[in-house]
């Protein structure tokens, strides 16, 4: 948080060619992170950018590891693909839709896929994280060939 508002307003202005962020973790975190901050200003493009549910009581899965681990499996993208991992199906269509691909988790072991702002399967919710992550990836490669 305190590299994000300090560097952020330094690099929104355009001051500055490198970055450096510390953090108590695994180095490779701070590389992480440093592209999620220039991602966020608009100064870095290309790779999946996620939005997850931050949970509340309508969630339905245990929606931390699952977002982790969407996250990490779809890190080594270079093509942009937003993606949406949301945990209820009352508000997770939402967000779900706005990506370019999103699911949303519902309660009696089923969730919805959506891609390009449509439903386009409903599935169990174990198959659901697969189905994401390897749409995710279609598009990615898909965008990134063109380039
Ligand atoms: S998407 Fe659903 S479960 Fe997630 S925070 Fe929003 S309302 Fe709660």
């Amino acid at each position: 948080m305190k590299s994000a508002a300090g560097l952020g307003i330094l690099l929104a202005d355009g001051i500055g060619d490198t970055i450096r962020i510390s953090l108590t973790a695994d180095p490779v975190e701070e590389v992480r992170v440093a592209r999620l901050l220039l991602k966020s200003l608009g100064l870095k493009f290309g790779g999946a950018t996620m939005t997850s549910c931050p949970t509340c009581g309508r969630c339905s899965v245990a929606m931390i590891p699952i977002a982790e681990r969407v996250e990490k499996r779809l890190a080594h993208l270079k093509g942009e693909v937003a993606v949406a991992v949301m945990g209820c199906e009352v508000n997770g269509p939402g967000e779900a839709s706005a990506a370019d691909v999103g699911v949303a988790y519902g309660h009696g072991g089923v969730g919805l896929l959506f891609k390009d702002g449509k439903i386009v399967r409903r599935m169990r919710a174990e198959d659901l994280e697969d189905a994401v992550v390897d749409e995710a990836i279609r598009i990615a490669e898909a965008r990134s060939a063109k380039t």
